[in-house]
Order: C-alpha cells, then structure tokens, then sequence
C-alpha cells in the first residue's frame, strides 16, 4: 500500500481545505422580465418581486430625472424667448 512520504503541513492542509466551503451561485430567472436573479431577491432590473412592483429601479429614477432636467430646459427656454421678443419690441 502506498504510503506518503512526509507529512502534509498545516499550510498545505488548510490551503486544501480553504476552497472546501465554496458553493457554486445559483440563479434564478425573474418572474416579470426573465433577467438571471439571486433567488428570494428583488430583481434590480425590474423592481418586481414574485410578480409584484415591489421598488423604484435606478434606471426609472434616472429616467424620471431626466424627464424634470428636460421640463426645466424647456421652461427655461420659452422664458428667454419671451424675453428676447419683448426686447427686440422694445428697441423697434
Ligand atoms: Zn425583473
């Protein structure tokens, strides 16, 4: 019978046995758009969770800011156009 010929260290014993714990991820689908989630999870490309909206995603909030940056601009805009008429009025 084979015998090893030196004794296994305590760094190579544990170097061995510190990879032992780790478990391969598992994935789930999302329920609303099928995006691969963590399961027991809300879906962070959706909101949903167990098919309710459950939270606001960062890309719909940054969508609604986008949408307030674009009001505010358009705002803006209408306020200098009225103001240039106004003095191009005033200087005729
Ligand atoms: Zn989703």
């Amino acid at each position: 019978m084979p015998v090893p010929k030196r004794k296994t260290s305590k760094r190579r014993r544990d170097q061995r046995s510190a990879n032992k714990g780790i478990k391969p991820q598992i994935f789930t689908a999302c329920s609303h758009c099928q995006e691969p989630i963590n399961p027991h999870t809300v879906c962070m490309n959706c909101g949903h969770y167990k098919g309710k909206k459950i939270m606001v995603t960062k890309k719909e909030r940054s969508a609604k800011r986008g949408q307030e940056r674009q009001a505010v601009a358009q705002k803006l805009q209408a306020k200098y156009a009225q103001q240039e008429q106004k003095q191009t009025a005033e200087n005729k």
